[in-house]
């Protein structure tokens, strides 16, 4: 008999936009343009005069990097204190840095309300990875997954999403030196593409099911890929699913990156158990989401990565019905395989790297790519599912004890 999986499916509404901060100002950080706008006319600028200010914040914000309203030079002396009463430029907290022997790097972070999340950089030969969390923890329970033990606690909000990406930049060292006026713009904008850079693509491959958070993760990326700003490539960005059915189409639609598929198994038997999400959106309506994928094609493959786990999804025969049904919805599809990361309490075990290689083969041989990922980050539990971090759900009757405690403390 199989062994009840604890927890919930269904996604839980946990809507939150803006992270509050204490001393009342307002972040600017993961804000498009027009709502930095709207703030400054909220402050009381007039909207021509908002207009202006918020397409130079937008611009010193996310393409110098800049974090104190004193640098921006092409903006008037007199407004710069104004700014810095009412806003800031935010970063999450480094709560912890750490650094594996084969050079991948894992930040633990923290937000202003004090939850923890994880995000991990992969330096390669030829490109740098950044792989961030949208959520602190996840409200699925894939059973190889470290994440999975962990309840959501909330969703991240698009300025905490973003910010991973400009921590990952200050920690590299990467914003455009010189003042902005010196520049011409064009130079500018050439310079910073993936030449010479060390962070050149992103995964939402974090921590959460990134589709759970669809308007925040969205309009993140929606920042992270304007050319006035990041300016990251929607191609050198890829959104890893667990299969979230009905949003897979606006993920194309609205966001328009790299789809990323966690499919893991072949047979409804064995892909409800380890990842549940199965039960509600099965295997041929995702698969048929898949082939839908709006921008897919030869050129733009979706992904399906696929976690190699002994004796359970690793056998010939899973390999063979793994090409029969890409091969069947006609899927323009790469597979990743990745050998199983182990963790704390884990059940499963990695399959043995002779039946990895057999199993990679005969995907091989059936005309679809599968490559095998060399696990990274093992050494400081920073490769694929070994995120998780301390934060915990708290009861309501917890979260009132603490503001009673905090009102007392404040006397
Ligand atoms: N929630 C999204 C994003 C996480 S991506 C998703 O599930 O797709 C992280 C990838 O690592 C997913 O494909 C996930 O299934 C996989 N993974 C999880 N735990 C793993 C483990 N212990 N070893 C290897 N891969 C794992
Ligand atoms: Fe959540 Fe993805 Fe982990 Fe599944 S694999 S529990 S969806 S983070």
């Amino acid at each position: 008999m199989d062994m009840a999986i604890p927890g919930h499916i269904d996604p839980v509404p946990v809507p939150r936009r803006i992270t509050p901060r204490e001393d009342g100002r307002s972040d600017l950080m993961g804000l498009m343009r027009q709502d930095i706008g709207a703030l400054l006319v909220s402050a009381g600028l007039d909207a021509k005069q908002a207009k202006l200010r918020s397409k130079q914040l937008f611009h010193w914000i996310y393409h110098r990097g800049v974090t104190d309203f004193d640098s921006m030079t092409d903006i008037a002396k007199q407004m710069r204190p104004w700014l810095e009463e009412r806003f800031v430029i935010g970063r999450p907290q480094i709560v912890e840095a750490q650094v594996s022997s084969d050079g991948t790097r894992k930040w633990l972070l923290r937000t202003d309300d004090a939850q923890e999340y994880e995000m991990v950089f992969i330096p390669d030969a030829d490109r740098g990875t950044l792989c961030i969390s949208s959520q602190v923890g996840c409200t699925l329970n894939c059973r190889f997954c470290y994440t999975g033990t962990m309840r959501l606690v909330r969703n991240l909000t698009p300025g905490e999403i973003v910010g991973q990406v400009m921590l990952a930049r200050d920690a590299l060292g990467e914003w455009p030196k010189g003042a902005m006026d010196q520049l011409d713009d064009e130079e500018d904008a050439a310079s910073y593409t993936a030449d010479g850079r060390l962070l050149t693509n992103i995964v939402m491959m974090g921590m959460g099911e990134p589709l759970y958070n669809f308007d925040n993760v969205r309009d993140a990326l929606k920042v992270v890929m304007d050319g006035d700003g990041l300016a990251l490539s929607k191609r050198r960005i890829t959104l890893s699913t667990s299969g979230v059915v009905p949003l897979m189409a606006r993920c194309g639609e609205e966001i328009g990156v790299n789809l990323a598929v966690s499919l893991h198994a072949v047979t409804k038997e064995v892909r409800d158990e380890i990842v549940p999400i199965n039960r509600k959106y099965g295997l041929e309506e995702l698969l048929q989401a898949c082939a839908d994928y709006p921008g897919a094609s030869n050129a733009r493959r979706i992904t399906f990565e696929y976690v190699m786990l002994k004796d359970k999804n690793d056998s010939d025969d899973d390999a063979r019905e793994l090409v029969r049904l890409i091969k069947g919805y006609g899927l323009p599809a790469k597979v990743n395989l990745i050998p199983f990361n182990p963790w704390p309490g884990a059940i499963y075990e990695c399959s043995d790297p002779e039946q990895i290689k057999r199993f990679s083969n005969i995907v091989f041989e059936g005309g679809i790519s599968a490559p095998v990922r060399t696990p990274r980050g093992r050494d400081i539990m920073a490769a694929c599912g070994q995120l998780k971090s301390a934060s915990e759900k708290k009861t309501r009757a917890e979260l009132d004890r603490l503001a009673e405690e905090k009102q007392a403390a404040l006397g």
